[in-house]
């Protein structure tokens, strides 16, 4: 039946994504096929067309019910025999009710992986699916299971490092609680029994406790929110073995050790020292119940369901032993951790008529001094004093409660993001041990996905500007890049249209008047306030379309994934992240090796900026990175490093927002296939041309074949996705099957021409 099959008979070079009802209304009521009907509440639901009349249709639906709608509102569904496909791409109807029912159908099996052409869809089931272990790690590496996973991405990884001996990545993203530690993680899993064998793979796996001991909190979110990001950088060696490993972290959110939300908690570990800590070394630290701290009290929240810190406690303990951390130098680290709690509690009384204090002599003070080694008189100088030089003179100034406030929390700060610093170095030095890092190497990248709350500081700033940069890369990889390759190879198509964030993020990083540069610029004011800050955005970028200016002292960009709106309270604070001279003197005096570690670390990458007497009163010292002009840095470096890559890319996606299993909300999942450009990946990627292979690698697989028998081949496809109604997607493998009878004819073809324009 052809002749009703020709109007939307689907072409090879265009996509269906756009069809509407009208244009197929004809073909469709004659086969009485399946159409999406959205429900007022959004939800779609699978109709069947009984009937239509130009601009109007009789639909039936699953409850039986029967509607006369406007047929422009219904949308094509795809027939049944597609229904879960383990690749988007092979849907006839590629609109967005279609993917996420093939989404939903799949998730409802606990087929939590789809394929979205190149890029790999995993949706969070929130419970434990059979999809992982040794006997699938098995089944992937000798390819007897081919559905999409994790493990088949880190497999095409290792494969094509070892082909192409080019380094690969793995990029993974998505929002918080999406699951891209995860998904991390276990693709660290294959990568390591696969690699494994010279031991150094489960010391790499035991980073994982240690960092999400010290780098993950409980957010209202996702119980075990990263609070940074991480690569790791995993290293092979010619014969393919594991030969050590190399983390960078970004940006941990040092906020939280001294302030965070009702309902969340602060970092893992110090919940789990509380609880864990044996006898001698509660004793040892002076180590009280976490309710008796304040850092760890004022959000209300103590524990998570079904989670137990003490035993935490002793798997963190034996990972540190694994990595190599001496068990004098992890009693330091728990020595830390109960300093940075006691700092909390120091309290300080007022001593004369302009509000000028002195910490507390009591128990606090006097065992944080005691943990890092220093005089009590001094830590209590450290919190209360400034050193100053005025004009030429040196001055000692008294702080007010909330200045000795401040300089209290800057130093537990300080001492935390020290502390996770050092960690990740002496991990770095145990996976490097005598090893060379040059061969081969997959990197696996687990960062903050883009946020957008009701309120939006400094951490979403800078996270959702990472995301633009990451957004950016992912761009290029699949639209750019393969939309550059048809042009070059002159094939003609019809050009995908894609959101390049360029203007985005030039909003970012245009000198001198773009965000950061603004940002930096008012942070080395010693004046500059949020408020003068946010007027000098809306002085400047007003004319921007990615900038908005809001009321008060907030203002609004337009994100790949939607508009945010910053409030500018305490981003000058943040970026200067100052930690008063006076402060890392303190610790570089102490008598314990950490801290003074942690004071030559601050000085050394100058990425501190310090006030002191060395620079006038009050200014900070503009030399000094800022925190955004850092992040930025490691962002560039790291962005460097993935295009030296070949990347896989998986997108987490986050069914529901209450960690819940068995829940898919659709409006949910649509948002994030959207905001992540899945769909336009897949309508590119079918657009294009799924097979893509050098003339002399066609011509050495398929060389025995001559020029009318390829055509004859295609000529074959062309009329069976007429016949079935789907689009035609030619994938080497199908082309070889359907060979065999011409197997025995055999003719070079000639070099000169690609495959294509044979065709
Ligand atoms: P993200 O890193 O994106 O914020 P996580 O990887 O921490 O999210 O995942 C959040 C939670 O979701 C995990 O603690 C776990 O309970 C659940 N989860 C995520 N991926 C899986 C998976 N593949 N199987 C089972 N549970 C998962
Ligand atoms: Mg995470």
């Amino acid at each position: 039946d052809l002749d009703s099959a020709a109007a939307p008979l689907p072409s090879v070079s265009k996509s269906n994504i756009g069809h509407r009802w009208s244009d197929i209304t004809s073909y469709a009521t004659k086969k009485k096929v399946q159409c999406w009907f959205q429900r007022p509440n959004g939800n779609w639901e699978l109709g069947r067309v009984i009937s239509t009349s130009g601009t109007e249709s009789v639909i039936s639906l699953p409850d039986g019910k029967v509607l006369k709608v406007n047929s422009d509102s219904l949308i094509p569904a795809n027939p049944d025999i597609l229904d879960g496909v383990d690749d988007l791409m092979q849907l006839s109807y590629l609109n967005e009710p279609s993917v996420l029912f093939n989404l939903q159908y799949r998730y409802k099996q606990d087929m939590i992986y789809t394929k979205a052409g190149p890029v790999l869809v995993a949706i969070n089931p929130f419970k434990k699916v059979p999809l992982y272990g040794n006997d699938y790690i098995e089944a992937y590496k000798n390819k007897s299971i081919e559905s999409p996973h994790v493990y088949a991405i880190a497999d095409t990884a290792i494969r094509e490092m070892t082909r192409d001996e080019v380094n690969q990545s793995i990029i993974i993203s998505g929002e918080s609680g999406a699951g891209k530690t995860e998904t991390a993680k276990i693709a660290m899993q294959y990568l390591a029994v696969l690699g494994g064998g010279s031991g150094i793979e489960y010391e790499i796996l035991k980073t994982n406790p240690i960092l999400e001991a010290f780098g993950n909190a409980k957010t209202l979110r996702n119980d075990n929110s990263s609070r940074f990001g991480k690569l790791i950088e995993i290293h092979f060696s010619e014969t393919g073995k594991i030969s050590g490993a190399k983390i960078q972290t970004f940006l941990l959110e040092k906020s939280r050790v001294v302030q965070c939300a009702e309902g969340e908690r602060s970092y893992h570990i110090f919940y789990q020292l509380c609880a864990g800590a044996p006898r001698a070394l509660r004793e040892k630290l002076n180590l009280k119940d976490v309710d008796e701290y304040k850092y760890l009290k004022q959000s209300n929240c103590y524990s998570i369901t079904g989670v137990n810190d003490a035993e935490h406690f002793h798997i963190v303990k034996e990972a540190l032993d694994i990595v190599h951390v001496s068990k004098e130098d992890q009693e330091s680290v728990f020595a830390m951790l109960a300093a940075v709690l006691w700092l909390g509690n120091v309290s300080f009384t007022i001593i004369d008529n302009e509000n000028h204090v002195e910490a507390v002599q009591d128990e606090s003070l006097i065992n944080v001094a005691k943990l890092i080694g220093c005089d009590a008189a001094d830590l209590n100088l450290a919190l209360s004093t400034r050193k100053m030089r005025v004009g030429s003179d040196n001055i000692v100034q008294k702080l007010t409660l909330s200045q000795a406030i401040e300089t209290r929390d800057a130093l537990a700060k300080s001492i935390y993001a020290g502390l996770f610093e050092w960690l990740v170095e002496q991990i770095n030095k145990s996976l490097a041990v005598g090893k060379r890092l040059t061969g081969r190497s997959i990197s696996i990248l687990d960062i903050y996905g883009f946020e957008s709350f009701d309120r939006n500081s400094f951490e979403q700033f800078c996270i959702n500007y990472a995301n633009e940069r990451l957004q950016q890369h992912f761009n290029r990889h699949l639209f750019k890049l393969e939309q550059e390759e048809y042009i070059q190879d002159g094939i003609d198509w019809a050009k995908v249209d894609f959101d390049d964030n360029q203007d985005c993020l030039h909003l970012f990083e245009k000198k001198p008047l773009g965000l950061l540069s603004l940002l930096n610029e008012e942070s080395t004011f010693p004046n500059g306030t949020d408020y003068t800050f946010a007027n000098k955005l809306k002085q400047h970028l007003n004319s921007n379309h990615c900038f908005k200016g809001e009321r008060e002292k907030a203002f609004s960009v337009s994100h790949f994934a939607g508009e945010v709106t910053y409030d500018t309270t305490g981003f000058l604070e943040k970026n200067r992240d100052l930690l008063h001279l006076d402060s890392i003197q303190l610790l570089s005096s102490c008598s314990c090796h950490l801290p003074k570690a942690f004071a030559s670390n601050m000085l050394n990458q100058s990425e501190t900026p310090v006030v002191g007497p060395l620079h006038k009163a009050g200014g900070a010292d503009s030399q000094k990175l800022s925190v955004v002009t850092k992040f930025k840095g490691q962002l560039f470096q790291l962005m460097q490093r993935l295009e030296s890559t070949t990347p896989h890319f998986i997108r987490c996606i986050k069914p529901n927002n209450f960690q819940s299993p068995g829940s898919y909300e659709q409006g949910l999942v649509l948002q994030q296939l959207r905001c992540c450009g899945v769909l336009e990946v897949v309508r590119i990627s079918r657009s294009g041309y799924p097979t893509r292979m050098p003339h002399q690698k066609f011509a050495k697989r398929l060389g025995f074949l001559r020029i009318h028998e390829i055509v004859h081949c295609m000529a074959f496809y062309v009329f069976k996705a007429a016949l079935e109604d789907t689009e035609l997607a030619v994938t080497l493998r199908s082309f070889k099957e359907a060979l065999p009878p011409y197997n025995h004819l055999s003719e070079e073809i000639k070099p000169g021409k690609n495959m294509l324009s044979y065709c």
